[in-house]
């Protein structure tokens, strides 16, 4: 238990305008979506936030009318350099009310304050300013001869970094001249209605971003509909099969960002506090709702007993609780059915012979929420290494030899990112070699910029997001 007590630090609510009921947002303005409404709640209290509506095939076809009307009579015809300054417009508006967005994403979602506050809307407003800057240059990007615009963009996005993601798809599309049309999670769509409120405050030409709220439904009947020129998803890999599936022999074009099971990997000459520093941004930040979270650590015989004992030590010191407190480390799992999912999982770690532990914290009587949890002594084959808990649990399997932790860390469905801790230059060369995976992280973890690009191999997904190769899936080129 933490050896003294922190008076609350709550952030104010009162920055955030909510409104009662939320509508579609096609073609520059707010409508009512023809299925049934929705309840977004916090999942840290289960207090309803507000009514979303339910988008339709209807109002998802006139969503992609409305992008297709804006792409040929207005987006398509502007130069690189005025689509540019609205992307800018957009990134400052991000940040003037970045307090907003922090306080309404963690509202939403029920991740930490200071995680949306440092992390996820400064992230979100970067990636503007970063495709901003290329929206003229796009000929001189390495993209291929005449770099141009799809069209119209269908876009998927999850829960997990709800503005975030929303960022990634968006800023690219546009800087590349596309139009958009944007499904948000059904639990966290209330960032994505007040990006389309800063849209508007951007002046940005109605129908260029349209955002159609509504669960699996929606989200298929962006899939299917037949004027997207390209899809970009991001979610779960069961989900993105069958994307790929319903696209297949279309003239649809599509990314995918999906699952992950990272390794993270601590060799004995690594510097331990430095390396459990990592372990626990690695699978303990956003509540290991992350896709790239290191949620096996492979720690190196020798070391894992010391590695073990003070990351339980660390652990200890984790403040879980109200999202919107300053304080607070691990906010609330974001909805009943992902707790579920964990608990199912994590049970069955314990009944195949995994060992348990949790820092026995104090949880919350109302809302969703699940302590920090390592298992020891797990096998590759037990499930809660195979399959991706999307929660605050790490899976701690042990090595001896570099050989040994690359054929482990390789030995998952997906690939993602990794992470190497040791002081060896070398070693870190060659094992980022090895590695099948998109991001390798080397004596750090979960690092962002909107300047490096970011992607799976395998199971994980195809197609990078960020950076120069961020821009490419959205452009064609040749003659
Ligand atoms: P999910 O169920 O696949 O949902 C992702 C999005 O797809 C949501 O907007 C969802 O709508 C929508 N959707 C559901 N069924 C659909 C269908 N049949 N057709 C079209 N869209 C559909 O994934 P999730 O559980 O929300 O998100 C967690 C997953 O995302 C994890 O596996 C995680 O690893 C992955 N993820 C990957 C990355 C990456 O960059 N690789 C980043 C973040 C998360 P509703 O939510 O409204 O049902
Ligand atoms: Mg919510």
């Amino acid at each position: 238990m933490p050896t003294f007590e922190y008076a609350p630090a709550p952030e104010s609510r009162s920055v955030v305008d909510l409104r009662t009921s939320y509508g579609l947002f096609i073609n520059g303005e707010f409508v009512d979506g023809g299925g049934t409404a929705f309840k977004s709640i916090s999942p840290a209290t289960e207090e309803v936030l507000a009514e979303v509506s339910e988008a339709t095939d209807a109002d998802v076809d006139a969503a992609v009318k409305a992008a297709r009307t804006a792409y040929t009579r207005v987006w398509s015809r502007m130069s690189g350099a005025d689509r540019g300054k609205y992307l800018y417009r957009i990134a400052r508006i991000l940040q003037e009310r970045a307090r907003e967005f922090a306080v309404l994403e963690s509202l939403d979602n029920g991740k930490p304050i200071k995680e949306s506050r440092d992390v996820d809307i400064p992230l979100a407003a970067a990636h503007f300013f970063y495709n901003a800057g290329w929206a003229d240059k796009l000929e001189f990007a390495s993209l291929g001869p005449n770099p141009r615009a799809h069209g119209v963009v269908g876009q998927i996005i999850p829960w997990n970094f709800p503005m975030l993601m929303l960022a990634w798809k968006i800023a690219p599309a546009l800087a590349t001249g596309n139009t958009v049309v944007l499904k948000p999670a059904e639990t966290t769509p209330l960032t994505a209605l007040l990006f389309a409120e800063v849209c508007q405050q951007a002046d940005l030409p109605p129908g260029v971003v349209n955002i159609v709220t509504g669960a699996g439904p929606t989200g298929q009947a962006i899939v299917d509909h037949a004027g997207i020129d390209k899809l970009a998803f991001t979610g779960s890999t069961g989900v993105g099969k069958m994307i790929a599936r319903a696209i297949a022999g279309t003239r649809k074009k599509a990314t995918l960002e999906l699952g992950g099971k990272a390794a993270n990997i601590v060799f004995d000459d690594a510097p331990i506090d430095q390396a459990v520093e990592g372990i626990v941004n690695g699978i303990f930040f956003n509540q290991g709702h992350v896709c790239c979270a290191g949620s096996r650590l492979l720690v190196q015989e020798s070391i894992a007993d010391e590695v073990e004992r003070r990351l339980k030590r660390r652990l200890d010191t984790l403040r879980v609780g109200d999202p919107l407190d300053k304080n607070t480390d691990v906010g609330a799992i974001n909805s009943r059915a992902q707790l579920d999912r964990i608990v199912a999982l994590t049970d069955a770690g314990e009944s195949e012979g995994a060992e348990r532990w949790d820092n026995g914290c104090e949880l919350p009587s109302k809302g969703f929420w699940f302590r920090p949890t390592v298992f020891t002594g797990v096998t590759q084959t037990h499930r809660i290494a195979q399959e991706e808990i999307f929660g605050p649990v790490l899976s701690v399997l042990t090595f001896r030899t570099p050989q040994e932790a690359v054929a482990k860390a390789n030995n998952t469905p997906y690939g993602l990112s990794a992470g190497i801790w040791t002081e060896k230059g070398s070693r870190i060369l060659w094992m980022a070699d090895q590695l099948k995976a998109g991001v390798v992280w080397a004596n750090t973890f979960n690092k962002f910029d909107p300047t490096s690009p970011f992607g799976g191999y395998k199971e994980s997904g195809y197609g990078r997001e960020g950076g120069r190769h961020g821009l490419e899936p959205y452009v064609k080129t040749g003659a």
